[in-house]
This record gives structure tokens, sequence and C-alpha cells, in this order.
């Protein structure tokens, strides 16, 4: 129920504007926020993200947004989105661009959001950058694998999110094994109906440890994006054996940098997904709604000096 209510107050416009007309409000929140978002502008994002790559860690930027309703919000999207890319480029960082396409243009049609991301992908291909398209609700996931699979063939510097809770997605994963572009697997962040979707469950973790190992098998470029301690163990003992190096596991920013520090010293790929922008209400409300315990989490970012 926390959850549900949070991701409804993620998206509640008079909430939003709560928080921004509030100065108090703003600063309490953006203490809990900080745990998760980067910054709020470009640069901040930067400077986090070349200190991280010093590091070793490969990164997904994004700025944060989601379900633009007008064209000149899409137009500005992609603007911000291209100069992310080319400070990427001047920068020398080979990096990845995570977006949502809902974000570019999907909610106002599929040619819109295919247009946008041939002009990013682009862009992407000349400053030697990466996409990676992440995945929203359900209702959605058709339109995204359309996008992603009419743009795919052209552009191999972009990728998709696949979520293994959707029942469709073992289905889904052996044809994108057919496109050269990454797949991120992740257990899925929205609340699905079960006809559609299974909850965390043993059940859930053993189809992701299944279709991980299918991604593998085949060598296919890929994203092992999960927190999970036992899905890490055991992918992770897989890999080994199997291809030693070539799994990359990928967390949110602020969410077990521990454990992750720690794959990286063992050899392993890592890449850290580091939001950030003036949307981090939003992203805030969602990484509370996935994982309510974050409540407390951030009651005690908020309350500690
Ligand atoms: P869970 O079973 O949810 O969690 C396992 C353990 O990890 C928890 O017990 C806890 O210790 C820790 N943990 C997990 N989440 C949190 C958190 N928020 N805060 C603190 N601790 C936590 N979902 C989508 O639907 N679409 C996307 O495009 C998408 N992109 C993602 C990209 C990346 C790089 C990552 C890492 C996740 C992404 N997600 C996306 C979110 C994903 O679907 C899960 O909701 C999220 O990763 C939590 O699931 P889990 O696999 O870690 O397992």
């Amino acid at each position: 129920q926390a959850a549900a209510a949070l991701r409804i107050i993620a998206r509640d416009a008079n909430m939003k504007a709560s928080v921004r007309q509030s100065a108090e409000l703003y600063q309490l929140l953006w203490r809990a926020a900080q745990r998760f978002v980067t910054g709020e502008t470009l640069p901040e994002a930067l400077e986090s993200a070349q200190h991280l790559a010093a590091m070793g860690y490969g990164l997904s930027l994004e700025p944060i947004g989601e379900n633009t309703e007008e064209l000149a919000a899409c137009r500005a999207a992609v603007a911000t989105f291209s100069a992310l890319i080319e400070e990427l480029g001047r920068l020398s960082l080979a990096e990845t661009v995570s977006l949502d396409l809902s974000h570019i243009g999907l909610n106002l049609g599929e040619e819109l959001a295919r247009g946008h991301l041939t002009e990013l992908a682009e862009l992407a291909r000349q400053h030697g950058v990466s996409l990676m398209i992440g995945m929203e609700e359900s209702a959605k996931t058709e339109a995204i694998l359309g996008v992603y699979k009419r743009t795919a063939g052209r552009y191999p510097n972009v990728g998709v999110t696949l979520q293994a809770h959707l029942h469709r997605s073992p289905a889904d994963l052996t044809e994108l094994m057919q496109y050269p572009g990454k797949i991120r697997l992740v257990k899925g962040a929205y609340g699905e109906k079960p006809e559609v979707a299974l909850p965390r469950s043993e059940e859930l973790n053993r189809r992701y440890l299944d279709m991980a190992e299918r991604l593998l098998e085949n060598g296919h470029p890929c994203s092992i994006a999960t927190h999970d301690e036992a899905l890490l163990c055991e992918i992770g003992r897989i890999a080994g054996e199997r291809l030693p190096g070539f799994a990359e596991f990928e967390m949110l920013y602020g969410v077990r940098p521990e454990r992750l520090n720690e794959l990286r010293l063992g050899g392993n790929a890592c890449r850290i997904y580091l939001p950030y922008g003036p949307e981090w209400y939003l992203y805030l409300c969602h990484r509370l709604a996935e994982h309510p315990n974050n409540i407390f989490r951030a009651l005690t970012d908020i309350v500690s000096p």
C-alpha cells in the first residue's frame, strides 16, 4: 500500500509544485534524495561521473524524467540528452546514457519517440557513447520493444532493459538476443497485476537466473542489474566458470555501493546507474516505493545533522 501511494505521489503535479514552492520541504526531501541522486545539474553529474570512472566503474547517466506530454517538452528533453552526450564526448567518457522513451515522446506516439531516439543514437555514435532504453509499465512494453527493434539494427550502440517479472519476458529475450544491443536485466520496479507479472518471490529469482544464464551462454552483451545477494552470488559463480570477466554488474547509485565495490575489486566489470536533474523528487518516490525500508532511511537522512 505504501508503495502504491508513493507511485501516485511521485506523479502528482500538486505535490511536486508544493515541494518546489516550500524551501524547507525542498531542503528536507533533497537530503533524502542525495543518497540516490548525484545532483541537480549536468556539471554536478559529470563531476561524479569523472570521479567514479577514474575508480574503474562504468556509468549509466540519466537526466531524470518520464511521461512528457507536450511536444516542446519532448524537444527540450532531447536537447538535455544531446548536451549530456556531447559533454561525455568532450570529456572522452565512453559511457552510457539511460533514457525512458516516454521522456522523449512515447506518450505522443511511437513515431515521435523513434525519431528522437534515432537522433540521439546517431549523436551518441559520433561521440562513442551508448544508449540504454529503460523499461516502463507493462502497458508500454510492446511499444518500447517495437521502437527498440526498429532502431537496434542500425545502431548497435543502443540497448534495452528487460524486466524479469513480466511473464512475457523470457519469450522477448529469445527475440531480443537476435539484435546486437546490450540487454540490461532487471527484476522490474512497477506494480503489475498477477496476470502480467510475478511479485518478488523465489519463482521470480529462478526466472531472473534462468534469463541471465541464457544471456551468458549466448555471450550476448548484458548487464546484470540487481542488488539481490543470492542472484549476485549465483550469477557471479556461473559467469566466473563460463565467461570470466564477461558479465557486467550494474547497480543504482547509493544502493549497496560496498557490494558493487567488492565485485569490482574481484575483477568484474561494474557499472553505476547515475541519475541527476531537477526531477529528483520523482526518482526519490520511485526508489522509496520499490523498497519501502528506504522510507526509514530517508527519515534518518532528513533528521541527521
Ligand atoms: P530486490 O529483491 O528488489 O532487492 C534485493 C535487495 O537489494 C533488497 O533486499 C535490498 O537489500 C536491496 N535493494 C533493492 N532495491 C533497493 C533500494 N531501492 N534501496 C535500497 N536497497 C535496495 N526497473 C524497471 O522497471 N525498469 C528499468 O528500466 C529499470 N532500470 C534499472 C537499472 C538499473 C541499473 C538497476 C539496478 C535497476 C533498474 N530497475 C529498473 C529497478 C529494478 O527493476 C528493481 O526494482 C531494483 O533493482 C530492485 O530489485 P533487485 O533486483 O535489486 O531485487
